[in-house]
């Protein structure tokens, strides 16, 4: 038993809570031990070497587990960050079931190194969330971030602007220079687009020649500053293959009003894109 226990792909372990709040590990075994670097018998003392290199983020979550399981006898089921370094982590996923005792609270349980997992899973949220020719984030990205952003902006009225952009008479470059040549300006375009944007801001391909910014803290004024500043940028980018003036964008604006739902802003920014098709292209045009 104790050989399998100390191969074993991870910990098992006893944690003791006394009535006074310390905290320690009675029971430390498996091979998980040399991975997180710590001494058992310090730790057979002194839980504290241990939780000290927990991620700062994850700290307060793990307490409150232990707290609630304490109290209501529930298992403890948690994710946490442990710190190896300044710069690395590991994921460690902890399942433990409390006892009470006269000292106080032991707990049994396990513990598994799941960080590959936890890299798979962003992984594969990476590729779901993003468009495979640009990079940037696709429909469905910008779709929920703006709803999390409209419930914000509804309940704090904070301004928000979502600008829609779209390439104009990109059928004749494609017929022109190729279905390729196209690709590599899409792409070209959005890191032209990227370079003048904040970190906050989210910039998506919504399919085709078609872009949307979304603009969290932005007032209808300044994205319409903004819009000037890409449509500028743009129209005298020197494209690989095209060189500079053939490749435009119209650009249509509109800012959040207090109980704006996402159809409400996406058919406004249309619209407004619509006007600026209509009236030429290669211009914004904001409000209504
Ligand atoms: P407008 O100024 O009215 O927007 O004219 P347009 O030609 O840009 O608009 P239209 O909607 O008629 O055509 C869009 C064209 O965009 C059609 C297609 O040739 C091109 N396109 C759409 N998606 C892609 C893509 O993924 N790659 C390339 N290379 N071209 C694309
Ligand atoms: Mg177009
Ligand atoms: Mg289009």
């Amino acid at each position: 038993m104790l050989d399998l226990a100390d191969q074993l792909p991870g910990l098992i372990f006893q944690l003791h809570r006394s009535a006074d709040g310390h905290l320690h590990f009675p029971l430390l075994m498996g091979s998980g031990i040399q991975l997180l670097d710590l001494d058992p018998q310090r730790l057979a003392e002194n839980a504290e070497p241990a939780l000290e290199r927990l991620h700062d983020a994850d700290y307060p979550g793990l307490m409150a587990a232990i707290e609630r399981s304490a109290r209501w006898g529930s298992p403890i089921t948690l994710k946490f960050r442990f710190r190896l370094s300044a710069d690395r982590c590991r994921w460690i996923a902890a399942r433990a079931q409390p006892q009470r005792i006269e000292t106080g609270v032991l707990w049994h349980g396990m513990m598994l190194d799941i960080s590959e997992q936890v890299a798979e899973e962003e992984r594969l949220r990476q590729l779901s969330d993003s468009d495979a020719l640009t990079g940037l984030a696709n429909r469905r990205k910008l779709l929920s971030r703006l709803e999390e952003e409209i419930s914000l902006s509804n309940r704090h009225a904070t301004p928000l602007s979502l600008m829609m952009i779209d390439l104009d008479h990109f059928k004749t470059i494609n017929d022109t220079w190729g279905h390729l040549q196209g690709d590599a300006t899409l792409r070209e375009l959005a890191d032209c687009c990227n370079a003048l944007l904040r970190e906050e801001d989210l910039l998506a391909r919504l399919g085709g020649e078609e872009f949307a910014l979304l603009l969290p803290l932005t007032s209808q004024r300044n994205a319409a500053r903004l819009a000037e500043r890409l449509r500028r940028e743009i129209a005298e980018h020197d494209f690989d293959g095209l060189g500079s003036g053939r490749i435009t964008v119209s650009i249509g604006i509109t800012e959040h009003r207090v109980g704006d739902t996402l159809d409400h802003l996406i058919q406004r920014a249309d619209a407004s894109l619509y006007r600026a098709k209509h009236l030429g292209r290669n211009r914004v045009v904001a409000g209504d």
